[in-house]
């Protein structure tokens, strides 16, 4: 771990514990940095702040008092789920200390360089991609973020020898400084999160600090298909690989309908791949660009490719079972996920879909239903659903209670041949705690079929 002299005997505020809270106030206390922390949970129930009272540094939880700036600190470094307009961030803002995310500090301690994955979609397979291929090529990488442990925790143990392959949210770029990683990708940039961010611009202009400090010795890998990504990436001063998921071109990654080329040369088939859709196609030529870049070769981009069937819950093959197959995209928690994973079937699908009714339409999958036979659907978009279906024509739609039944019913109206999708368009929360407890349950309940 590089050690901090900005940090050093300095009065920093942690606020926001949670796994990346904690994590940060324990190394900036080890850099001998006098931290105090602020969580918005009572003592009592605060086992993070307990934990870090006992290792000596201040601990003020249940509220986040007016009066926590006097103290002067000279840095803050906030939970990224804490919004701007948070009384404590503003106020800090107005008096001008700096205002970290923990991946900020994480950069800046760590010892082995940086790959940072950011988009709207496709993050975590994109980052998952990456560290399976860099780990078959015996590269030492080390996953953080999402998926992985906290970065901060990742960085304080990398060496040089390792590379830190992490996913980067808007709301963590929005608190960086310096971070420059050494490969830095932008998959893409949809309407997200716009309940967080103030307008589109602000997320945008966020998704953009993962390139903003990058030099002529680093790479920037960008959609060179979506216009407003070509706009961000004109202003990078990074080394520029776009990549093309349509057409063939002579800059950049791309691909046609057989093969993927670097730099408009061959590299390998598509048909090695064993992801499915153009979204995930995406990911695979985003995942091979920083492959090539970081000199693998080509049997070993291969031997991933072959053989990553996605990450658990994002369009995951589960099994195939009397010639059905399953597939698990139980993260598809709004229409526009759902819609990717229809994209990438060409077989009839059994679609099971609903939960959280918060309003929004399922417009996004007409062009994509023409493939699918039923839609069996639960929770409270019942009704909504009910009525989609029939108005879209789809052969068989049907309300069930929950999804065992729905994965029973599924099987019933199953042909050989038939792909079975858990893609619910919705949040889970109606009927499950998360969306990972959903998915849990459709696997287990298809691996438990008897042939
Ligand atoms: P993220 O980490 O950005 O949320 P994931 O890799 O977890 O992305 O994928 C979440 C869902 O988004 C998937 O289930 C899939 O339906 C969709 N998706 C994945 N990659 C892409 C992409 N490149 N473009 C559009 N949608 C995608």
């Amino acid at each position: 771990m590089k050690q901090l002299p900005i940090v050093y005997h300095k009065k920093i505020l942690v606020l926001g514990l949670a796994k990346s809270g904690t994590a940060a106030a324990e190394i900036l206390h080890d850099l001998g940095a006098f931290v105090t922390v602020n969580d918005a949970k009572p003592f009592d129930e605060n086992e993070n702040a307990q934990y870090l009272l006992s290792k000596g540094l201040t601990v003020i939880c249940g509220s986040h008092p007016e009066d926590l700036l006097d103290e002067g600190f000279s840095l803050i470094v906030k939970n990224p789920g804490i919004p701007y307009t948070n009384s404590v961030i503003a106020e800090a803002k107005r008096r001008g200390i700096p205002v970290w995310t923990e991946v900020e500090l994480a950069y800046r301690i760590s010892d082995a360089p940086m790959i940072g994955i950011t988009g709207s979609n496709g993050k975590t397979t994109t980052t998952t991609l990456i560290f399976e291929i860099l780990k078959q090529g015996q590269k030492q990488p080390l996953i953080a973020g999402n998926i992985g442990t906290v970065a901060s925790s990742v960085a304080k143990e990398a060496s040089k020898e390792n590379t830190i392959v992490t996913e980067l949210s808007s709301f963590q770029l929005m608190g960086t400084e310096q971070l420059k990683p050494k490969i830095s990708i932008l998959m893409n940039l949809y309407e997200a999160h716009l309940d967080y961010h103030s307008d589109f611009k602000e997320y945008t202009d966020a998704k953009f600090n993962i390139t903003k400090k990058q030099d002529a010795s680093d790479w920037f890998i960008y959609n060179g298909e979506q216009e407003i990504v070509k706009e961000y990436a004109g202003k990078s001063k990074a080394m520029k690989v776009p990549f093309y998921v349509s057409h063939k071109t002579k800059d950049g990654i791309s691909a046609d309908d057989q093969f993927v080329y670097w730099n408009g040369e061959k590299v390998f088939e598509r048909s090695i791949i064993a992801l499915r859709g153009k979204h995930n196609l995406e990911n695979v030529l985003a995942a091979t660009a920083t492959a090539l870049i970081m000199d693998c070769s080509i049997e070993d981009i291969k031997a991933v490719l072959s053989t990553f069937h996605g990450v658990k819950h994002r369009t995951q093959f589960i099994r195939e079972w009397n010639n059905r197959k399953f597939y698990n995209d139980s993260k598809a928690t709004n229409a526009l996920a759902t819609k990717s994973a229809l994209e990438g079937f060409s077989e009839p699908i059994i679609l099971l879909a609903g939960g959280v009714d918060r309003g929004h339409s399922f417009d996004e999958l007409i062009p994509y239903l023409h493939h699918v036979k039923a839609l069996i659907h639960y929770g409270e978009t019942a009704e909504r659903l009910q009525k989609f279906g029939e108005e879209q024509s789809i052969p068989t739609v049907i309300r069930v209670n929950n999804l065992v039944e729905a994965i029973d019913e599924g099987i019933k109206l199953s042909d050989a041949g038939d792909v079975v999708l858990l893609s619910p368009a919705c949040a889970s929360w109606d009927q499950y705690a998360s969306f990972e407890l959903r998915g849990d349950e459709f696997i287990e309940k298809v691996i438990s079929l008897k042939e």
